[in-house]
């Protein structure tokens, strides 16, 4: 389909952030204009692919927990959501175990603080952990106690895009791929968003034009790190070198994922957070040795005192192991199209011997893959950032999710949705307080900033 000069609305990045509020947008305004740019040739060059997509919903703020709930809503109404009868993304149901340290007071706030969104968390005991998921004990104290989400799961985050794209496209919101938006185009006096100025990707950003690895068809290596290429201008003038297009745009929304800083950067947008691309690294073990029961039987686990988390990926026989380690979280990479995809081997021997030490039942034997990927972690306070710019009109962000993205995508989409509309929805619309994600917040209190968080 021709594209037209102007929009009412021009969304940067086919995410699932982008997705989610492209589709929010149109189910609230069918006669709204809606523009996707996408700069990879296919879906899921980001950090949607490579998400491990837990819908986790314990987390140490209410405003996190209160966006996850909603979250998981729509997750678990999937097909209802996006009007798909059969829909490629599916929630695989399994608990979420938090095998961490707490005093009975900790463990007390944090049951108290799911219920309060109707969450019904079983607290289990060392020997309960063994009984009913087969995991390894017998390092904890008889008198431990560990929260257990019920209720929840994972779901297939390539699906979730695929099934976005086709809601959105069946609403009328035209979704172009292989299109890299260079600059957001502002007035003159840079007090609003015009526009966007694009074109075609030279096939040069290898990230952003190669698939997501399937778990099977993920690299392992040990080769050096990303390059430096972190200068703006440099990388603006290698896009110069094409031709490109404006359209003019009502509102632009910069979902761009793990580039939306130097977005805004090469845009002359100024923005009041600290957000880095962050590598992250995630291992998969083929288990061939468990039954497919035994597998199922896993939970996704946080795993305190070998410093991992783990999930069954079922449909591969597999299971996937990331970190939980703050330092493991912290290597930014200056050039988010060149960040390698290989996991180091020093960490990939120590997910594999944190999970052989919790799952008795597994082998060391069995091929094991994985991947770098990125995600933004916002170093201010770990949580993101949504909504209107302050004093640039018509321009929205949604920005630095760390690794909780994937499950609040339908609420983000929802809050810009209706900032940008004024028009709310009977389902599947956000009940969070859009001031606790607000691009002009304070930053939250937190500990430290952490997948834990
Ligand atoms: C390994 C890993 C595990 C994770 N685990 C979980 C989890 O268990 N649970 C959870 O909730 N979240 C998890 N996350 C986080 C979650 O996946 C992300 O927060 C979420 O996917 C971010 O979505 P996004 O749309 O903002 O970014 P992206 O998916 O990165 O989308 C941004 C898109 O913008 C495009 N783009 C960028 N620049 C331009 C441009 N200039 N022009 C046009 N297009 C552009 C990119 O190509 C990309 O497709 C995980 C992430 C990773 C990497």
């Amino acid at each position: 389909m021709a594209l037209r000069r102007s929009y009412d609305v021009v969304v940067v990045g086919a995410g699932i952030m982008g997705l989610h509020t492209a589709y929010q947008l149109a189910r609230r305004d069918r006669n709204l204009n809606v523009l996707v740019l996408e700069q990879g040739r296919s879906l899921g060059q980001g950090s949607t692919g490579y998400s491990t997509a837990l819908l986790r919903c314990l987390y140490s703020l209410d405003g996190m927990v209160h966006a996850a709930s909603d979250g998981l809503i729509v997750h678990q109404n999937w097909s209802e959501y996006t009007e798909i009868s059969d829909p490629a993304g599916r929630l695989t149901p399994s608990p979420i175990l938090w095998m961490t340290s707490e005093t009975p007071e900790t463990l007390e706030a944090k049951v108290a603080r799911l219920r309060k969104f109707s969450h019904t968390p079983s607290v289990l005991s060392p020997q309960d952990i063994g009984t009913r998921f087969g995991l390894r004990t017998d390092d904890l104290e008889p008198h431990e106690r560990f929260l257990c989400e019920e209720g929840t799961g994972y779901f297939d985050p390539t699906g979730a895009l695929t099934d976005l794209k086709d809601a959105c496209t069946r609403l009328g919101v035209q979704v172009v791929q292989n299109a890299s938006v260079n600059q957001i185009l502002t007035n003159e006096t840079g007090t609003a968003a015009q526009g966007v100025w694009f074109n075609k990707s030279d096939g040069n950003n290898a990230r952003a034009n190669s698939s997501p690895p399937t778990p099977s068809s993920a690299s392992s290596s040990s080769s050096s790190s990303h390059t430096d290429d972190s200068n703006p201008s440099a990388w603006l003038g290698k896009r110069r070198a094409s031709t490109g297009e404006t359209v003019h745009a009502g509102a632009v929304i910069n979902a761009a994922g793990p580039w939306s800083m130097r977005l805004n950067v090469a845009s002359g947008i100024p923005f009041p957070w600290r957000i880095e691309p962050t590598r992250v690294q995630v291992v998969y073990k083929k288990s061939l040795e468990l039954t497919e029961e035994q597998l199922a039987r896993i939970p996704c686990t946080a795993d305190e005192s070998n410093g991992i988390y783990f999930r069954p990926q079922l449909s591969s026989r597999q299971l996937l192991v990331g970190t939980i380690l703050p330092e493991e979280e912290s290597e930014v990479v200056v050039d988010p199209d060149e960040c390698v995809d290989y996991v180091d081997q020093e960490r990939e021997t120590r997910y594999i011997s944190g999970l052989l030490d919790r799952i008795p039942a597994l082998a060391p034997r069995g091929a094991v893959t994985g991947f770098s990927a990125m995600y933004s972690v916002n170093l201010d306070d770990g949580h993101p950032v949504v909504g209107p710019h302050p004093s640039i009109a018509n321009l929205f962000h949604a920005q630095g999710f760390t690794g909780h993205g994937f499950k609040i995508g339908p609420v983000v989409g929802s809050m810009l949705a209706r900032d940008i509309t004024n028009l709310s929805l009977p389902t599947f619309d956000a009940t969070v307080d859009p001031a606790f994600f607000a691009v002009d917040r304070p930053p939250h209190r937190i500990a430290r900033v952490s997948v834990l968080a």
